[in-house]
């Protein structure tokens, strides 16, 4: 019991569901729900309802406290690149590849890399 983690929802609680309605008769109380582990929110929230909730009422506090974005941010050209294939494409050789969003160009890609999600030839952010 004690393993078991509290879905950090605000009104995780207010929602009439039956698994969480917990206490005998006459105790009877709708509960935060309590698990081993949730799927939601990096596993603090039992569901997106929960997520959003809770964001509703703190997102804006957690964004001014971790820093606010004053500027936008910029992809650059060298960092750009993302992996696609052409599935009609005849040519094996060239079925993968790494297209760059800004300048439009190919590098051809072997299967088993488009595959491992850690290769890339972006240099950074
Ligand atoms: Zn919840």
């Amino acid at each position: 019991m004690s393993n078991l983690k509290l879905c950090q929802g605000t009104r995780c609680h207010t929602y009439h569901t039956q698994d969480r309605l917990k206490g005998t008769k006459e105790n009877k109380t709708y509960q935060t729900r309590r698990r081993s582990s949730f799927y939601y929110g990096q596993g603090n929230f039992c569901s997106l309802n929960c997520q959003n909730d809770w964001f509703y009422d703190f997102g804006t506090k957690a964004i001014d406290h971790f820093g606010r974005l004053t500027e936008p941010k910029h992809l650059t050209e060298e960092n750009a690149w993302h992996k696609s294939y052409d599935w009609g494409s005849a040519d094996e050789q060239n079925r993968y590849f790494f297209v760059n969003g800004i300048t439009k160009e190919r590098r051809s890609l072997t299967e088993a890399q488009y595959r491992d999600s850690n290769y890339t030839i972006n240099t950074g952010e």
